[in-house]
């Protein structure tokens, strides 16, 4: 088969993270990518890849089954020249080794190392998108351009009808908007005060809402709390990049720390992310061009988990709760209206 193959079987916002270390890697011949099912809806599309491999984990039949289909389809595509491992867990290894690639490249600080026959060094302190896209470089490469670490995602022309409809049945067509990302899978990181925020913002802008069924009440306490036709509430709505497509029209967004955040980032939307318990120094900031941070940075408690836990260990989540809808409001002014260059 030759080519490369990328492993990259973890969170969603850790495959749009991936996307430039497959551009780089498009350059050189081929590239396959092995996936969860939700990653691979987030590359459909892109250009750079070859074939998307799926690996379904959790699927109905359990792990065990999605672990020996995913070996039968590498099976029968190897062998790879080169296997690069953007997901370090052992089995990743097991699989890369499968694969037939005479060279498996991973970070040295990963659990299936071993198994690896080039370890990189982890940078904990470079953004993680630039970290995926330096296993394909050699350790004395240049520093990488913003264009070479920028994500990117390509929505269909059917995402853009959808959104266009969505947008549509909400009452609007062309009014500037702003799109609130209120979820998290991790409690802590949940801003709590979107709702005032939103109707801070109404006044000049309409309000997008994005996010998964999950965050259904969140997302109908906006709406609620709002004049009718202000809100575009795709809540639940949405193929994944359809969402991307509907922040790629925002003026900006604001975010916790979580995959909104890197869907921004591939759309080039501005955009301004609310950290908790996590510190844009673990590598996954925003990228845009126009972003801005907030956090709470006087707090020493701060950050208490890479991931953020389900419940503040300390009992009383000052990390979020003491950032306020006016500060938050006050730099997503900033982000909206950049200072003009004299
Ligand atoms: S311990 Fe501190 S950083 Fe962690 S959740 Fe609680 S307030 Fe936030």
């Amino acid at each position: 088969m030759g080519g490369s193959l990328v492993i990259q079987t973890s969170f969603l916002g850790d495959v749009i993270l991936t996307t430039p270390l497959i551009a780089e890697l498009a350059q050189r011949g081929p590239v396959d990518v092995l996936v969860t099912p939700g990653g691979a809806a987030a590359l459909a599309n892109n250009p750079d890849i070859r074939t998307t491999i799926r690996y379904d984990k959790r699927g109905t039949y359990g792990a065990a089954l999605g672990t020996w289909q995913t070996i039968k389809e590498l099976r029968a595509r190897r062998p790879y020249a080169a296997a690069y491992l953007a997901q370090g867990s052992f089995r990743s290894g097991v699989l890369a080794m499968l694969t037939g690639a005479k060279e498996r490249i991973g970070f040295a600080s990963s659990t299936g190392r071993t198994l690896y026959t080039t370890q990189l060094p982890y940078r904990p302190e470079r953004h993680h998108a630039e970290r995926l896209w330096s296993l394909a470089m050699s350790e004395c490469a240049d520093p990488p351009s913003r264009d070479q670490i920028r994500p990117r995602l390509y929505p269909s022309d059917e995402d853009r009808r959808t959104v266009d409809a969505l947008v549509r049945q909400t009452g609007g067509t062309s009014e500037p908007f702003v799109a609130l990302a209120p979820g998290s899978a991790w409690g802590t990181k949940r801003w709590p005060y979107y709702v005032e925020l939103a109707k801070r913002l109404s006044d000049n802008y309409r309000i997008a809402i994005i996010g998964s069924k999950a965050d259904t009440a969140v997302a109908a306490a906006i709406s609620v709390a709002l004049p009718p036709g202000m809100v575009i509430n795709s809540v639940g709505l949405l193929p994944l990049l359809a969402s991307a497509e509907l922040i790629g029209r925002a003026q900006a967004i604001v975010t916790n720390d979580s995959a909104p955040q890197h869907l921004a980032s591939a759309m080039g939307t501005p955009t301004l992310t609310i950290f908790g318990p996590t510190v844009p120094e673990f590598g996954f900031g925003p990228l845009a061009e126009r972003s801005a941070v907030a956090g709470h940075d006087t707090l020493s408690c701060r950050p208490c988990d890479r991931h953020g836990p389900r419940r503040c260990p300390l009992g009383h989540w000052r990390c979020m709760r003491e950032l306020s809808p006016e500060y938050i409001s006050s730099l997503l002014t900033e982000v909206l209206n950049p200072p003009v260059p004299v």
